[in-house]
């Protein structure tokens, strides 16, 4: 959940500043109290090689840059369909509608829209640019034990850009947490362990075929990831998302409870119950919404999840 002040585009220099490394990230949210301990700067990087059908932040899928599409400010001019060279823009009933399949993500038709309706959203940044500006914060992480937490998308998906980053957060002992699927490759996983003080690791299915059929992707590597970071000795909180119809029976959540209770060390776990909050960025972003007719889970669902967890002697906390 996004609670604090959002850092616009532009607002970093896009060079690398002195380093050679730079990564894409969509935005950074400074002063939230939803990513770990204490305030917190969270860094949203781009790129994700998972397709949760119903993801909360597919404005950062992509790798490259992304656009906005404000249907309220279109004055339906036609300039945009007429400027795009990949024909992945045509006139909708409700605006212009984008096929992201064609979309190369040229630009092109943010530079040719007369109204604002059509915006870039992330941007290109050097480790050492996106480190200084964390830092700026260093005041509000003393005071509240926070720090910074690396989110997406999937960050370990730009690995250098991440371990650039945490190699020189560390070294202004700015506590670090990484926000993962876990889907990554187990060296690459390993060595940002080394760098980084809590994991926020999301489980979401350890059945492996409806892993597959929910997120587009084998979960044998999460698993693995997970159980070599528990035997790490790293710092850990697995965040369950509920998700109504996917993993919110109660065999799924035992599986789950089994899995993490087999890990060699002890994990807090966290249930983030499905909210439909992403509903409007899916709009912005001209992308059909697959989750728009999925209801929330109801509290006592989602305490009862948390209480068949406990039972099995985990640490359980309800996430927002
Ligand atoms: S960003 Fe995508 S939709 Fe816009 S002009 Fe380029 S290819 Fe076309
Ligand atoms: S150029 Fe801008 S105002 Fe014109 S149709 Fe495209 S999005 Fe709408």
């Amino acid at each position: 959940m996004l609670t604090g002040r959002v850092l616009k585009p532009g607002v970093l220099s896009t060079k690398s500043g002195g380093s050679s490394i730079g990564g894409n990230i969509f935005s950074i949210i400074r002063f939230s109290t939803h990513d770990g301990p204490g305030i917190r700067t969270t860094v949203f990087m781009k790129g994700c090689p998972l397709a949760c059908w119903w993801c909360h932040n597919p404005e950062n899928w992509q790798h490259l840059p992304s656009e906005i599409y404000r249907a309220e400010r279109c004055i339906g001019c036609g300039q945009c369909i007429a400027a795009c060279p990949s024909g992945a823009l045509s006139a909708g009933a409700k605006g212009v509608v984008t096929d992201p399949d064609r979309c190369e993500h040229c630009g092109r038709c943010v530079d040719a829209c007369p109204a604002g309706a059509r915006e870039r959203t992330s941007w290109r940044v050097g480790a050492a640019d996106l480190v200084r500006s964390i830092s700026r914060d260093a005041p509000f992480y003393d005071q509240s034990g926070g720090g910074v937490t690396f989110s997406g998308g999937e960050p370990l998906a730009q690995s250098d850009f991440l371990l650039a980053a945490l190699q020189q957060c560390s070294k202004l002992e700015i506590h670090r947490a990484v926000e993962t699927s876990g889907y990554a490759e187990p060296g690459t996983m390993l060595a940002v362990a080394r760098r980084t003080d809590l994991f926020l690791y999301d489980l979401k299915l350890v059945d492996p075929q409806k892993h597959r059929i929910h997120t587009g992707v084998d979960n044998a590597r999460i698993l693995s990831n997970l159980r070599a970071l528990s035997e790490s000795g790293a710092d850990i909180i697995i965040r369950i998302p509920l998700i109504p119809g996917v993993n919110d029976d109660t065999e799924s959540i035992a599986l789950a409870g089994e899995f993490i209770t087999r890990l060699p060390c002890e994990h807090g776990v966290e249930v983030l119950p499905f909210h439909r909050a992403a509903s409007v960025k899916y709009a912005k972003l001209g992308l059909s919404y697959r989750a728009e007719n999925l209801t929330p889970p109801p509290p006592e669902r989602v305490a009862e999840a948390a209480r068949q967890l406990s039972k099995l002697g985990l640490t359980v906390n309800i996430g927002g």
